[in-house]
Formats: C-alpha cells, structure tokens, sequence
C-alpha cells in the first residue's frame, strides 16, 4: 500500500514566543510525509527551486521516503512562507507567502504515485490538487487540506475539489470561512452535502472533531507541557490519520476506523510542537507514537453512572 501527497514543500521563516528560524524546512507535503512514512510509504508530489539544499531533500527521506516525484527546477525559488505566532498559539499571522516554483507546476506523476491507495492534497493551489486527483488511478482514500489564502483567492476552484474527495481536513476556523456558518455542526453538515464523506475539523491545541454521515467523535489535543512551534502541526496531524488509513488496507473505513485515525494524527502532531520545524517528527519513533495513543486512550474514558433524583 501506499500513500501520495501533493501539497508545498517549502523554506519557512517562523517566530513564536520561544524563538525563531529565518529559514527552515517546511510546507504541508513536507510535514505530511515525515508523519505519514512512519506507517507505509509516502510519495510526495511538488516542486522545488535551485535554491532547495541536499541536506533538506534527506530530511523529506526519511524513513526511505521515495523523492522521485520532487521535481528540481535549477532556475527557479522553493515555495517561501513566513509566519508570526503569539502566546495564543492557535492563532498566527501570515507575513509573507511566495510562490516560486508552484505558480508555474504542471504535475505529472510517476505510476507509482498514481498507483497509490490512500491520496492526500494538502494545502496548495486547488487546480494542482485537483490536476492530481485527475492523474490518480481511483485511491481507496482521498482526502483534501486547504487553507484561508486559497479559500480567498481560489474558492470555485476549492470546491470543485471538495466535491470529489472522501474527507475534508480542515481548520475549524477555515470550515466557517468556507461555510459563513458559526456553528462547526452545522458547516460541517453543509460540506457533507457538497460530497465528502466526513469531515475532520481540527482545532489546534483544542484537538479535532470528526463529523460523518454514521456519527460525530471528538478527542482532545495531547496535553502538553512544552509547545514551542506549532507550524505543520495540521500537516502532521493530517499524515498520521492517512498513514493510519493505509496501515488498514483490508479495514473498511467508515466512523470507527477514522476515529482512531484521528487519535494516531492527533498523537504524531503533539510531537511536531515540541520543537521548530520538522526536527521532532523527523527522528520520531513508532513506539512513541503508540505510547501517545495509549494516554489518549486512558485519558478519554468515564464511566456512565446514573444519577438517582433525590429531589422528587
Ligand atoms: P500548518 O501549520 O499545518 O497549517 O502548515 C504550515 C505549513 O504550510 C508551512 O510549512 C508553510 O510552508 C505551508 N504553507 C503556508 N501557507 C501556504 C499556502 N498558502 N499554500 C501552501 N502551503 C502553505
């Protein structure tokens, strides 16, 4: 089985309250795969410029991660962003977002990429998601991430990709975006009338909330001690729920199966917080991931108890 990804690949300028990087390694396919080879094999789709160094293309293999469908263009500049978080690090401001190689991409997948079980667009241009879900041989899974920039600047688009995937993964702050619906209930409700078939909200330090047709589950963010950059934590989040998927090649995916998905996305991410970039994920190991599924798992049950009506 496997998994292909399209999405940025891209050098990051970032500050939190704990620090900053002027350039780093980052981009939605670059946090997507490094969550997603923990659990099969993740082929990720984009370009990048002249400028992209050796050392960042053996961080993106990791794991044996096949780069073959990263396409090198010499002349041209790796997808730029830089963002500015405050204390409330579920909120931040973008600062700058340059396109470079992206503005003039035209993928064209290996037949190993089209080949693939479980398909992620993450967050770029929707005519390149939906270029790619064109090239692709019919994934048991799709599922698509977007963000404010594109749901501004490209919304037609936007949703006629929407209407072709399985999922929609998506800030709950971008769901009302979409929607110009308050409640998450109901905007999620609307996007399942568009096609998809689920709908996982994520809510940054809140956790996520999947809504489908057979049902609604929600699971907190893993409660950590030390958060020192959020960026790529969806990203990361989203490739530990597809890489779940493709762990399960015989499993049908309906509300159970996503609901565990969501708790291994929502446990590969909390790693991502702990340091900038994508150093923690990068050397993260599998019994880690597991060790975080347990906690989850202890920390979200209660027992149901009646209570007796004393005041009758
Ligand atoms: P996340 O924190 O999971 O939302 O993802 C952050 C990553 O998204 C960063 O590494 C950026 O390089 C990338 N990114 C930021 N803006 C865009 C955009 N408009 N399109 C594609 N990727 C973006």
């Amino acid at each position: 089985m496997s998994i292909t990804v399209v999405g940025s690949i891209a050098y990051d300028a970032v500050k939190t309250p704990f620090g900053e990087r002027e350039r780093m390694l980052g981009g939605a396919a670059t946090y997507f795969s490094l969550a997603a080879s923990l659990f099969d094999t993740v082929r990720p789709v984009g370009p990048v410029g002249g400028d992209f160094a050796d050392t960042e293309l053996e961080v993106l293999r990791t794991r044996g991660t096949p780069t073959d469908d990263v396409q090198i263009i010499p002349a041209g500049k790796t997808f730029f962003w830089a963002g500015e978080y405050g204390w409330d690090l579920n909120s931040r401001e973008t600062l700058d977002t340059q396109l470079g190689v992206f503005s003039e991409f035209e993928p064209q997948l290996s037949e190993a990429a089209r080949d693939c079980d479980v398909l992620f667009l993450a967050n770029i241009q929707p005519t390149l998601q939906l270029s790619v879900l064109d090239q692709c041989h019919g994934p048991r899974w799709t599922a698509l991430d977007s963000m404010n920039y594109w749901i501004d600047s490209a919304r037609d688009d936007l949703i006629n990709v929407i209407e072709r995937v399985d999922s929609l993964v998506l800030n709950d702050s971008e769901i009302r975006q979409l929607t110009g619906k308050a409640s998450l209930a109901a905007a999620a409700r609307e996007i399942l009338a568009m096609g998809p078939s689920s709908v996982i909200a994520k809510l940054g330090e809140y956790g996520a909330v999947l809504v489908s047709r057979d049902g609604f589950f929600a699971l907190p963010a893993y409660p950590l001690e030390r958060v020192v950059d959020p960026t790529g934590a969806g990203d990361t989040f989203a490739g530990g729920v597809a890489g779940f998927i493709a762990s399960q090649p015989e499993a049908k995916i309906d509300h159970g199966l996503l609901s565990t998905a969501v708790a291994y996305g929502t446990a590969v991410a909390s790693y991502d917080v702990e340091e900038f970039g994508t150093d923690r994920v990068a050397r993260l190991t599998f019994d880690e991931v597991q060790a975080r599924v347990a906690d989850l798992h202890r920390m979200t049950q209660f027992t149901h108890r009646s209570v007796q009506e004393t005041f009758a």
